[in-house]
């Protein structure tokens, strides 16, 4: 019998929590991290891989992706292994689907889900009532999820339903995410500090916040003070950012309009119609990006093929450059008066849709002096991994979990990836299958009957409660 599982030799190891960065070796037995020593003896393991100087950080946690039947699932844990993630937060469900893709095409992975709320999907109108909300809340945390997601940008409720909803979701104590905008505004600087105000001191996670700050209001640096002033002024909210310039909604149309008034909004900043008409033009000329899959992941596509994929499926995703550069470096780095992150995580609304972007983009901030390597490790692991109440992951210290990301800093680009202590990717092969499902007690066996492992949190750990308590 060995002492140990696994030793990853000679890495460059970098925790936040214990403000440590050195040349180290750590052990592994049983899906926990054993020990971490300047040299652990190679006969002690099982298994030894020499990692010649290459950055280990705690696993990377991605609070916003998509991995649904609608968002790219089935190629989205592929694309989240290979980019260095090992836990992420699936942004709108339908929960049913993302635990099935999760099951059927898993890559070891640690996935939370939340379900969508939608008049004519998932709520009967624009306006549900307290009711309808308490048994959606209900019934969706049975089903596994963490909660819901209030998809106002896209698909707005009334103000009125979405206090309510917000309201409602602190009583059930189930998690509650927000994309900011409702009837009466939208997915701008003004939805954003509606969200605020209609959050009225209750657990929120507001969604990716440089998403509103593209300066249709004011000019988007204007926007943002008036977004950090906000965020600090409301501990309440807990937030994320992301980096890459691309965004991410439906291309549907139906009778001859874009479905979603996101899609709308970014045709008319192309200078296109909002119609069906103007996307065509836009996919043709390349300012709308078609998502489609190739050899397994979602890549973007335009001219002529992407008009053509977008024919043929209708309901597929597209990315338009609509994210300003300095709202996105602004946020990732500001600060309040106590030296903490006004938005405490770096995610990447990536997931299924192609903008996995945190090691390299988060890494040109590291090497632009903008963030520590520390902060990028807090920013990227240990504060995401408080949002989703998993005070097991995010610190690579003896007795937490053996959750890994192995970085070529050179290169920008994850070599391997660890889930409890098992590989899930290494050197862009994808060693791992199944998935842990994030989830409360409630739904624990419902995660069972799917096939699935319950990874289960409490929803009063998570930092989305603790912040407005
Ligand atoms: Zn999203």
């Amino acid at each position: 019998m060995c002492k140990y599982d696994f030793i990853l030799k000679n890495g460059f190891v970098v925790d936040y929590k214990n403000a440590f960065a050195k040349y180290s070796d750590i052990a592994i037995k049983d899906g926990k991290i054993a020990e971490i020593a300047l040299e652990i003896s190679s006969q002690t393991a099982h298994d030894v891989l020499d990692l010649e100087g290459q950055l280990v950080v705690p696993g990377s946690v991605d609070p916003h992706v998509h991995l649904s039947t609608w968002l790219g699932g089935r190629t989205g844990h592929r694309m989240l292994a290979r980019a260095g993630v090992t836990t992420a937060l699936d942004m709108s469900g339908p929960g049913e689907g993302v635990m099935d893709i999760a099951r059927d095409y898993g890559v070891g992975l640690n996935i939370a889900t939340i379900e969508f709320v939608r008049p004519g999907y998932t709520v009967g109108s624009e306006n549900p009532d307290a009711q309808e909300l308490t048994q959606l809340i209900q019934k969706v945390l049975k089903h596994g999820s963490l909660g819901i997601k209030l998809l106002g940008g896209h698909y707005p409720l009334t103000p009125e339903a979405t206090q309510l909803a917000i309201e409602i979701a602190a009583k059930e104590e189930a998690y509650v995410a927000f994309h900011a905008g409702t009837k009466a505004t939208g997915s701008n600087l003004n939805g954003f500090l509606e969200a605020i105000e209609l959050s009225k001191g209750n657990p929120l996670h507001l969604a990716h916040i440089n998403a509103y700050l593209r300066g249709t209001v004011k000019p988007c640096l204007e926007e943002v003070n008036i977004a950090i002033q906000a965020l600090k002024a409301h501990p309440n909210i807990t937030s994320e950012a992301y980096l890459s310039p691309l965004n991410g909604t439906s291309a549907l149309c139906e009778k001859g309009l874009p479905a979603s008034m996101v899609t709308r909004r970014c045709l008319i900043t192309g200078g296109y119609e909002a119609t069906e008409a103007g996307m065509e033009k836009a996919i043709l000329s390349g300012w709308a990006m078609v998502q489609m899959e190739k050899a397994g992941e979602m890549v973007l596509t335009f001219g002529e093929e992407g008009v053509k994929e977008w024919r043929e499926k209708g309901d597929v995703g597209v990315s338009f450059v609509v994210n300003p550069a300095e709202p996105r470096y602004c946020l990732a780095t500001a600060k309040d008066e106590n030296n903490n992150f006004v938005v405490g995580s770096i995610s990447t609304d990536g997931g299924g849709i192609p903008r996995n972007v945190i090691i390299p983009m988060g890494l040109n901030l590291v090497e632009m002096q903008a963030l520590t390597i520390q902060e990028f490790v807090q920013k990227t692991s240990y504060n995401p991994a408080r949002m989703l109440g998993l005070e097991n992951k995010g610190v690579l210290e003896t007795g937490y979990d053996a959750d890994i990301t192995v970085i070529n800093r050179q290169l920008r680009e994850a070599v391997l990836t660890m889930v409890q202590g098992k590989l899930s990717m290494y050197k862009g092969y994808i060693c791992g299958s199944g998935t842990n499902i994030i989830t409360t007690a409630l739904g624990a066996d419902y995660v069972r009957s799917k096939g699935l492992n319950p990874l289960i949190v409490n929803y009063t750990d998570t930092t989305v409660y603790k912040n407005a308590h």
